[in-house]
């Protein structure tokens, strides 16, 4: 594990890994974390509040656009989690793997990088769809990251006392103990679509 963040000793591409392995170092830090959560955030509101500057006059298609991108994103959640954190690119494989096994870390993407994907995706967006939409589109998918951000920091420095929301918790502790099963952090949606839900061994009956 610690191997993975020692600086490149070779003299050929120590320039491009040495920029590689700062950010790495950056993004296990307490303060990357907290910015990348605020900037998270922020980003999506100030996205949904130029889209609602932009256009006001349909709000029913304004919602429906809004569920429309939280929906896009509880797809992106599952997918990123599954083939990107848990497959084969070391950048984003290596962070996670951190977070894996040591759950109470800080270790997340740079938090730089998800506003950046999030403004390109609405510049593209803006290229085939009405401005106001494609900011609200982009907006919601944002808003989609920044409540999984927070509910995966809850999930693991909480104590929740209700028991719908320690059921909640639950599903994502069972993550990391079964790596390959319950990717939907914020919900388990995917997971019983594509077959990763994890079934307790002790509700299935033998017989
Ligand atoms: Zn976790
Ligand atoms: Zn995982």
């Amino acid at each position: 594990m610690g191997e993975s963040l020692r600086p490149a000793t070779g003299s050929g591409e120590a320039r491009g890994s040495g920029v590689l392995h700062a950010i790495a170092r950056m993004s296990s830090t307490r303060t990357n974390y907290l910015v990348g959560q605020t900037a998270d955030f922020v980003v999506s509101i100030a996205l949904l509040g130029a889209a609602f500057w932009v256009d006001h006059s349909q709000p029913l298609q304004a919602v429906l656009v809004l569920l429309l991108g939280l929906f896009i994103f509880s797809f992106i959640e599952y997918a990123f989690h599954r083939w990107l954190f848990h497959g084969p690119v070391p950048l984003f494989e290596r962070g996670h793997t951190l977070h894996h096994e040591q759950p109470l870390g800080y270790d997340s993407l740079p938090f730089f990088f998800p506003p950046a994907v999030v403004l390109l995706l609405a510049a593209a967006l803006a290229l085939v769809l009405p401005a106001a939409t494609a900011l609200l589109l982009s907006g919601a998918i944002a808003l989609g990251y920044a409540l999984y951000g927070f509910s995966h920091l809850i999930i693991h420095r909480r104590r929740f006392t209700h028991p719908l929301a320690r059921k909640w918790a639950a599903v994502h502790h069972v993550h990391h103990y079964h790596p390959d099963k319950n990717y939907g952090v914020t919900s388990p949606l995917w997971d019983f679509v594509l077959g990763t839900w994890y079934v307790s061994k002790s509700k299935v009956r033998v017989r």
